[in-house]
């Protein structure tokens, strides 16, 4: 069953689990045709849309959000078969993608404009906000549902229509979002769904129409970049989420204990497969060997496997490409002079070897000329890096073109705000491994993209501001 309900191609594709390499279902596998289509839908649905209360937009976000709420549980454990992660992770994250859609029902209604004085007595100024119309939108396959919801919650909120391309990899979690909205009472064409297993020809189509008015992306840099210049054809507005170096600081008077808890749980958070987990782990000299000693006892107790079995930590990775770069990032490590402390290879076993395992691993001894110093991971791997003093950190951890979440542990509060001021990333933990919610904005700096999600400034990046001037005669 599909809820993509302008599908034209009729073809279908095979979606697996990466736990077990089992076939979980089949979809559409969408093409140009279907894009256009999606787009057709979205044009013609725009001023109706458009065109509704705040109050109506906003009582259909709140449906959305209770009906996900009652399906948390369905959608966790499809979550965990299609993309890896523990059932308990996926329970989070539908919480967190409920939060959107019941944050920005509420934020519809607080759209306002500004009545401007004016240099003259005979005239009144107005901004008002306004749609910025068509949405086009692309979200990854490791927060299949969350990642969707930041997108559309806040777009439908604004008054826009919308149509997602999500991930080939999670197409089903997708689509039971989508499923949602319809139950939701979300009209037809207002947010439209085109899973297909080719995104290039999809995504050309949206990204070259001119009634498509905004890209909005989460994916990987490179991807995001070629987007983005594509878009810049038909002057589209763009956001982009893209990837992360997050820098992990530890200094020195911090509790080594608490604050390897704290690497260990967000290093390995979906299998390290988050743009915010911490990438380079830097740990002031004098606590070195206390915070490893606690790291590597972590990390060695982190059971991998389903996630759907109890006590599982660490899932699958996404596909056989993302092993391939764990062993190729560790390869690299090694022959520079890295030493393994924990893991390092594929973890194989009677019931993993049909999925993408990858054993939690824990390397010293890093330098700059290795690629898991510049490259984004994206996996299970923790590089921890001793630094002595708080200008070298500060000079290390900027050292990345990344620029997206970045952690800073200390109790010296002096240090802590001079150090996060100076961080050259959108994000930073202090003392805190999470900072994240539907009412913040999250985004990056440099590489790692333009504009935020969540929160009031989530809103502004489906907003046109129009200026009304209004002579008034005396
Ligand atoms: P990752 O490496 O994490 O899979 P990608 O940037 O490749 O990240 O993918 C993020 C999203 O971008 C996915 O939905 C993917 O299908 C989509 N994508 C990848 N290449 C293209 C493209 N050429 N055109 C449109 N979408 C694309």
């Amino acid at each position: 069953m599909t809820v993509t309900d302008t599908e034209v191609s009729g073809r279908r594709y095979t979606v697996h689990n990466p736990a077990t390499g089992a076939e979980i279902g089949t979809v559409p596998d969408c093409g140009p045709d279907d894009a256009r289509a999606a787009v057709d839908a979205a044009a013609a649905a725009l001023p109706g849309w458009a065109g509704r209360t705040a109050y109506e937009r906003s009582a259909v976000l709140h449906r959305a959000h209770g009906l996900m709420l009652e399906r948390a549980g369905d959608l966790a454990r499809l979550m965990t078969i299609e993309q890896g992660k523990p059932l308990r992770a996926a329970r989070n994250e539908v919480g967190y993608a409920a939060d959107f859609l019941s944050w920005y029902a509420e934020e519809a209604k607080r759209v306002y404009g500004t009545l401007i004085p004016s240099p003259r007595s005979d005239q009144r100024l107005l901004a008002l906000r306004q749609p910025v119309g068509v949405v086009a939108a692309i979200t990854p396959w490791n927060y299949p549902i969350s990642m969707i919801t930041r997108k559309v919650a806040p777009a439908v909120a604004a008054g826009c229509t919308i149509v997602l391309k999500p991930a080939e990899q999670t197409p089903l979690c997708a689509i039971e979002v989508f499923r949602i909205l319809h139950d939701a009472g979300l009209p037809a064409g207002v947010a439209t769904l085109l899973t297909t297993s080719d995104p290039a020809p999809v995504g050309d189509v949206l990204l070259d129409d001119h009634r498509v008015r905004k890209l909005t992306f989460t994916g990987s840099t490179e991807i995001g970049r070629a987007l983005a210049a594509r878009a810049a054809a038909t002057m589209k507005r763009v956001s982009l989420e893209l990837g992360g170096h997050a820098p992990f600081v530890v200094f020195d008077d911090a509790d080594p204990k608490h604050a390897a808890k704290g690497a260990a749980l967000v290093k390995f958070l979906n299998a390290g497969q988050a743009c915010i987990c911490p990438n380079r782990i830097y740990v002031q000299r004098g606590i070195l060997e206390p915070f490893l000693e606690t790291l590597v006892a972590r990390v060695a107790g982190m059971r991998v496997g389903d996630g759907l079995a109890d006590g599982v930590a660490v899932g699958p990775l996404i596909d056989e490409a993302a092993l391939a770069k764990m062993e190729r990032q560790v390869a690299d490590a090694r022959a520079k002079g890295a030493e393994v402390l924990l893991g390092g290879a594929r973890a194989t076993g009677d019931d993993l070897a049909a999925g993408h395992f990858f054993q939690p691993t824990v390397l010293t001894g890093i330098t700059r000329d290795m690629d898991i110093y510049h490259e984004e991971t994206f996996g299970p791997i923790a590089p921890v890096i001793p630094f002595d003093t708080e200008a070298e950190v500060v000079e290390l951890a900027n050292d990345t073109r990344y620029g997206l979440a970045s952690y800073v542990y200390t109790r010296d509060l002096d240090r802590a705000v001079r150090v996060a001021e100076q961080l050259q990333f959108g994000i930073v933990g202090v003392n805190d491994i999470n900072p994240t919610a539907a009412a913040a904005p999250f985004g990056g700096v440099k590489d790692s993209g333009l504009g935020r999600e969540g929160g009031p400034a989530g809103i502004e990046e489906y907003l046109d501001t129009k200026l009304v001037g209004i002579s008034v005669a005396r």
